[in-house]
């Protein structure tokens, strides 16, 4: 079977992990954390990055940053894991969903500040496949409005919004490392980007229990202790570690993961010529990290068939979320403003191709061979 995806392996991961084994300081914010985190700051204007234990990790330290509280509201699209809008629940806030744009599968940004209420605190967009919401008009509504940004980019590592990193954009940004995105810290992490000065004293207690202990380590205090809240968001040095060896060959993840996307988006267009199928849409400004590649039919039928066609010839190929607002949970914990005229549409066209560091040419040709056969 070709799988939707695989983690990159890059063969340096074996080496890094036996030096931190034997050094034996393997509880987190040791060197390969710093290292990691400085990886990520190195595309952000001001701030810090902080390693987390998972994506979803990222997001509720990034609900306990931003103080969300019992009765507030976030506004998030419902096209999205289900961790975006969760990580907001658990505070006791409401999620208010908005409708997606077909061509980008992205939180429409025109939408959103008719969605605002007195009770709204953030905006949460995701950036579906690595491809960049409109920031420029969220940003210009949450600033009218007194709102923060929390930018959910856990698909997004090394995208751009003209010409600024995905998650250094809003106030708050959150990525993942789980083994079935583009770099992994062997299966499960994350990161918190804060990219406000001011907030960076707090994530610092947040991220580690709630406590000075960062401070403790740097020898400003004499003895740490409980501040606020927090969690354990510290990352092993282990995992740590595996990512540094996948930041470290970012360029050559990127650049692999960008051939294969291209050539399915090239081999793929006589389809889309002839009405069949519709191809992803990048808009003007941004430059996405080749993180999914996707195609979309008419119906939910003509899909399941297509899956069905795929798989006898050992291709997985995967529809993606349902959305949010959708579920039972969904619906009782938040409400959807405005209609919803693209997000369950979309989600019953949309299926997600194979994307992955060791697909082969060989195995692509598969791929877009027997989609072509499909139709004849
Ligand atoms: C992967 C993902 C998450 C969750 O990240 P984990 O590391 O799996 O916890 C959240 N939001 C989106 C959009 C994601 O794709």
């Amino acid at each position: 079977m070709i799988p939707l995806s695989r983690p990159a392996f890059l063969g340096t991961e074996l080496e890094y992990v036996g030096g931190i084994l034997q050094a034996g300081t393997l509880s987190g914010l040791g060197p390969y954390t710093r290292r990691c985190e400085q990886w990520l700051e190195q595309f952000m204007d001001s701030g810090k990055a902080f390693l987390t234990t998972s994506g979803t990790a990222a997001l509720e330290m990034a609900a306990m940053l931003a103080d969300i509280q019992a009765g507030d509201e976030v506004i998030v699209p419902s096209y999205t894991y289900v961790s975006t809008v969760n990580a907001f629940v658990v505070r006791g806030a409401a999620p208010v969903f908005v409708d997606i744009e077909h061509d980008t599968m992205n939180m429409d940004a025109t939408k959103v500040e008719a969605a605002i209420t007195p009770k709204t605190r953030a905006i949460v967009p995701v950036h579906y496949a690595g491809i960049a919401c409109d920031m420029d008009v969220i940003m210009a509504v949450a600033n009218r409005n007194n709102l923060l940004v929390i930018e959910d980019a856990a698909q997004a590592p090394t995208s751009t919004y003209k010409g600024r990193a995905l998650g250094t954009i809003g106030h708050i940004g959150c990525m993942s490392f789980h083994e079935t995105k583009n770099f992994t810290s062997g299966g499960q992490g994350g990161a918190v980007l804060v990219n406000r000065d001011a907030l960076v004293d707090r994530a610092e207690v947040i991220h580690d229990n709630g406590t000075n202990r960062a401070r403790f380590l740097r020898g400003q205090v004499d003895q740490y202790a409980w501040q606020d809240i927090g969690s354990n968001f510290v990352v092993s040095e282990v995992l740590a570690a595996i990512l540094w060896s996948h930041l470290e060959a970012a360029d050559e993840i990127s650049q692999k993961r960008h051939q294969l996307w291209s050539e399915y988006q090239q081999r793929l267009e006589p389809l889309a010529a002839a009405g069949y199928i519709v191809l992803p849409y990048i808009p003007l400004g941004s430059v996405h990290n080749a993180h999914i590649y996707y195609i979309k039919v008419r119906d939910p039928h003509q899909r399941k068939a297509l899956i069905r066609h795929m798989k006898a010839q050992g291709i997985t190929t995967a529809p993606h979320y349902l959305p949010l607002h959708s579920t039972e949970i969904g619906s009782s914990k938040g409400r959807f403003a405005g209609s919803d005229i693209n997000t369950t549409l979309a989600s019953t066209q949309l299926l997600r191709l194979p994307l992955y560091h060791s697909l082969s040419v060989q195995e692509q040709d598969k791929v877009v061979a027997t989609i072509s056969s499909f139709w004849g």
